[in-house]
């Protein structure tokens, strides 16, 4: 019952209530006039006067010759038998008529009500405060159910065609999809099937889209729930809602579950101070119970979404549970061409319109910020009353969406684009021309959290012994990116202060505990590893102040020796270093084929430890 209709109820018992209260007084109002008592009646009677009384209940109306008067008798006896009492023969009655009126109809049904409607009231009170109390224990029981909304995988609404400018996260997920179209094929073949997806990304890259598009590609149902729907502040609630959605779920297999901003149930359990986060973690001991409790043959296929994989409890990271993980990251210049395209389908376009010159102008865009783009562009374009969205419109849009109030990745000036390219341009060169260093695997001047790009070399094959040469060379590699902002604009940025701490941290390991200097095979300082609040590792010093001297002129010596085998090696490849700089500011991104083109490795190469710089 809504509670509207149970107010309503309410009114009309409090209108009744009202009313017999006003009937019960009316009828107390009209037995108190008395304009003649009882005697004097009976001595009227006695002397003639009166020739008539009607007996109405116990009214009486008395007519004399000259009018009439009225008067009560006692309830309990007839006005006869009173009069009787009061002296008056039977013989001095008989001269005056005495007329009994009927009760009116209308009287016995009041009073009837007045028996029947106190009943009535009574029993409409306890039923209500009986609903009331069934209501309460009813909303209680719906808290435990899972607030997952269901989307029919019938009529796909999204499917891979609305995903662009991630194509191996596409790639990753087709896998996926198979598996849900045609599960059989799998199981036959004993192969144990992923159970889990992470997808990883920063906001607005279209996590929660490309789930919504795998259950679309797969045609089966989607259940989808945020996270932080899971933890309400509620004992036990979130686990049970984990309980009731896993239920659903497997009642609707094959289909995806889908669990948004995971994060927020999925932090690493014990983190935080006193016993706040324990329904958290009950939420999460329950929905690592779900997932151990997934049969191989129950298809369903858990994908979650977060932008902070790192906060996330190892725990659900394991085998079997979120074990493959898709990265979804910033586009490229080409993924954001892609999108564009995505988003201007439907829209009328001006012929003038290049999608291209548009993706280059928007560097750090995500795929979230180009819908909002081509929305604003839309908007101005109606604003102007034109036919069309133009280009004109669409680069204002550019800025709206730079200067709107939710944009908070980082915007990059072009100035500063030239400067990331040469930079990481310069380390790919470097950590190529070194024999000993890894091939470079990715190149990117798409910002990512604090870095403005990134090079990212491969390991061909792990190694767990190290050379000395090896560590030389991932020197250079790391100073390549300072070395090339030197050379090129003849000024150096704050860049490369992360590349050039790792150089310090790099040599100084290899002088004090690697014995990899003149100072020879010797270990200087111990280290003592204090666990307090996390984990903090001290040093204690164990040795002279001259051999601190000697070990800063050691490190210095092997920086300083980088540095020289990194300028040389720079100016030797500085037409490579200007074409893939010039690339880069096309493309964002190289592949390792894409930049061996322009700079073939001169030497065989080897491997080791990955290289990020
Ligand atoms: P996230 O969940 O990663 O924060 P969403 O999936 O909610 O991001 O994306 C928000 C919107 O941005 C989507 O509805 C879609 O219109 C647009 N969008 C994001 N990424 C893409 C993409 N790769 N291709 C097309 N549209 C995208
Ligand atoms: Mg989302
Ligand atoms: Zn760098």
């Amino acid at each position: 019952m809504k509670p509207r209709n149970q107010s309503f109820f309410v009114y009309i018992l409090l209108m009744v209530a009202i009313a017999v209260m006003l009937f019960y007084s009316a009828r107390q109002t009209t037995t108190t006039e008395v304009g003649l008592t009882i005697n004097q009646l009976a001595a009227d009677i006695q002397a003639g006067k009166v020739s008539r009384v009607v007996v109405d209940e116990n009214k009486l109306r008395a007519i004399y010759a000259d009018g009439e008067k009225q008067t009560q008798k006692e309830p309990e006896a007839t006005l006869v038998e009173q009069l009787i009492n009061l002296g008056v023969t039977p013989a001095e009655l008989q001269s005056t008529i005495i007329e009994v009126k009927a009760p009116g109809a209308w009287v016995n049904v009041l009073s009837i009500l007045g028996v029947i409607l106190p009943v009535i009231l009574f029993a409409g009170f306890i039923w209500i405060i009986f609903r009331q109390a069934q209501g309460s224990n009813n909303a209680a029981m719906s808290f435990g159910k899972s607030r997952a909304r269901m989307f029919s995988g019938d009529q796909p609404t999204v499917t891979f065609a609305d995903v662009a400018g991630v194509e191996e996260a596409k790639e990753e997920l087709q896998e996926v999809v198979e598996f849900l179209k045609e599960p059989q094929k799998f199981i036959t073949l004993g192969a144990r099937i992923p159970k889990g997806v992470l997808l990883v990304g920063p906001p607005g890259t279209g996590k929660t889209l490309m789930a919504k598009a795998v259950s679309g590609e797969a045609g089966v149902p989607f259940f989808s729930i945020s996270g932080s729907e899971f933890v309400e502040m509620f004992v036990g609630v979130g686990a049970s809602r984990v309980r009731d959605l896993f239920e659903q779920a497997k009642r609707h297999s094959p289909c995806i579950v889908f669990v948004d901003e995971i994060d927020a149930v999925g932090r690493h359990r014990g983190a935080g101070l006193g016993g706040s986060h324990d329904e958290r973690e009950q939420t999460l001991n329950q929905m690592l119970v779900e997932m151990d409790g997934f049969d191989t043959d129950t298809n369903v296929i858990i994908m979650a979404a977060t932008n902070r994989p790192d906060i996330l409890d190892p725990a659900l990271l394991r085998p079997g549970r979120f074990d493959r993980r898709v990265v979804l990251d910033r586009p490229d210049v080409r993924g954001r061409e892609a999108i564009l395209r995505v988003h201007v389908k439907g829209k009328p376009l001006a012929p003038d319109i290049d999608l291209s010159v548009l993706a280059k102008s928007t560097p750090g865009f995500v795929g979230a910020d180009l819908e909002n783009m081509v929305n604003e562009g839309a908007i101005l374009a109606a604003r102007r009353n034109k036919k069309v969205v133009g280009q004109l419109e669409l680069e204002e849009a550019i800025e709206r969406v730079i200067a709107g109030p939710e944009r908070k990745s980082r915007l990059i000036t072009s100035d500063e684009k030239r400067v990331v390219a040469y930079h990481e341009a310069g380390h790919a060169i470097l950590m190529t021309a070194m024999p000993e260093s890894n091939p470079v695997q990715k190149i990117t001047i798409v910002p990512r959290g604090m870095y403005g790009g990134f090079t990212r070399g491969l390991p061909a094959e792990d190694l767990t012994l190290v050379s000395r040469k090896k560590l030389m060379a991932e020197m250079v590699g790391l100073l390549g990116g300072r070395v090339a902002e030197e050379l090129v604009f003849d000024d150096v940025t704050s860049g490369a202060s992360n590349d050039i701490e790792r150089v310090t941290q790099l040599a100084r390991n290899m002088v004090t505990r690697l014995g990899m200097s003149d100072l020879g095979p010797m270990v200087f300082g111990q280290k003592e590893e204090m666990i307090f609040l996390g984990r903090e590792i001290s040093e204690q010093r164990d040795y002279s102040e001259a051999v601190a001297e000697k070990i800063d002129q050691e490190v210095r010596k092997l920086v300083d020796s980088a540095y020289k085998t990194a300028k040389e090696l720079m100016t030797t490849y500085r037409s490579q270093l200007d074409a893939t700089a010039q690339r880069l500011l096309e493309v964002e991104t190289m592949s390792r084929e894409e930049f061996e083109k322009i700079f073939p490795p001169p030497t065989s190469k080897r491997s080791g430890t990955p290289l990020l710089s």
